[in-house]
């Protein structure tokens, strides 16, 4: 394989860290690029000592100036209680990254990755859903600041392919865990997880009876990766695991995992929380050759592992 080299946003965060340490274990050149909202220069420290590894304290917002052959677009806060902290500057960057990384793309002539999100299907009426949903968003709600970021995102993307012929990809992600999730994330895994270890009350929000498929992170990395070098695939394309669970029943499997006495409390659920989310990743299987390996199972006991280390329990 020839080296590249690639610009990584949201590079110190969860899934950012992941990718930077398999571009750099294939020997390309990575620029990590964070403002570290949500990320963590410890997400990424085994690869400082890396000479093709280096690192750019950026807010995305801002208009960037490199020279690469790749950019995978991640910065974004992706779990609830963190996009809404802040929800105008969520929307910025989504939107501002976008046409920066854009810009960039369109200078270098790079190869630009977004990531998507199956939140652009919104609590969706079509199931499993496929990319060409259309998706059923609110556009005033609280989700909408994320949602609608990252919709207007796609759309940027496209927009500049039709008329500078940017060479982008659009990755549509549905919910992924493993290590390096931010033990105070709010996302369910890592919430669940930390309350299981702590012998915390497990919240439920809701009834439990909500669906969410949940993908390993490191079947999720190989899927970016693929669709990245696929030739003659734009995209959008879902990637996640079609394995749907509710999340009563997460909430069961983490506490049987993890041998823990937490009992599970139900708590309201937030508004326009999706009722059902499942990907169909037939374009994934048929355009890349990829599917997940790692069953929820697996994946959670590699993820509790995780976080035994890291709250030292
Ligand atoms: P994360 O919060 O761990 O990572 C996001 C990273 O972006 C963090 O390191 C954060 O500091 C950085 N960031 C945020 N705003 C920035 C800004 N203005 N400038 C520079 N950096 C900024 O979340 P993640 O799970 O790793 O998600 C990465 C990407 O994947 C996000 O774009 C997210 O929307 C998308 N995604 C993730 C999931 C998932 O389940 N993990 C699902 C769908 C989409
Ligand atoms: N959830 C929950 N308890 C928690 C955190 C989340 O019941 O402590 C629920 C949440 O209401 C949603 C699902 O788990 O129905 C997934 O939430 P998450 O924030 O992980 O992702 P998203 O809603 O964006 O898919």
């Amino acid at each position: 394989m020839k080296t590249k080299r690639i610009l990584v946003t949201g590079g110190a965060g969860f899934l950012g860290s992941h990718l930077c340490e398999k571009l750099v274990g294939q020997g390309h050149d990575v620029i990590c690029l964070d403002n570290y909202f949500t990320g963590r220069k410890k997400n990424v420290e085994r690869l400082f000592d890396r000479h093709n590894f280096e690192l750019l304290r950026h807010d995305v917002t801002f208009p960037v100036y490199v020279e690469v052959d790749q950019i995978y677009n991640l910065a974004c806060p992706a779990s609830p209680v963190h996009y809404q902290y802040n929800a105008v500057k969520t929307i910025k960057t989504s939107v501002m990254g976008a046409i920066n990384v854009l810009g960039l793309a369109k200078r270098v002539r790079a190869r630009v990755l977004q990531a998507s999100t199956s939140e652009v299907y919104g609590d969706p009426h079509e199931h499993p859903q496929k990319e060409s949903y259309w998706g059923n968003v609110n556009p005033i709600g609280v989700r909408s600041c994320y949602d609608e970021g990252k919709r207007v995102a796609e759309t940027l993307f496209f927009d500049y392919h039709r008329m500078n012929k940017v060479d982008i990809r659009v990755m549509r992600i549905f919910n992924t865990y493993g290590p390096r999730m931010h033990p105070n994330d709010g996302r369910v895994v890592s919430n669940f997880i930390v309350q299981a270890l702590k012998g915390n009350d497990i919240t439920i929000y809701g009834d439990g009876s909500q669906t969410r498929s949940f993908c390993y992170v490191d079947d999720l990395i190989d899927g970016m990766i693929s669709l990245m070098n696929a030739d003659d695939t734009v995209g959008p394309v879902n990637i996640g695991n079609p394995g749907e669970f509710t999340i009563k029943q997460l909430a069961e499997e983490v506490i049987s995992l993890t041998g823990s006495k937490s009992k599970i409390v139900y708590q309201p659920l937030p508004s326009d929380d999706p009722k059902q989310r499942q990907p169909d990743i037939t374009l994934a299987k048929e355009r890349l050759g990829w599917e997940p390996k790692v069953g929820l199972k697996d994946g959670l006991v590699k993820t509790i592992e995780y976080f035994r280390g890291d709250l030292e329990l």
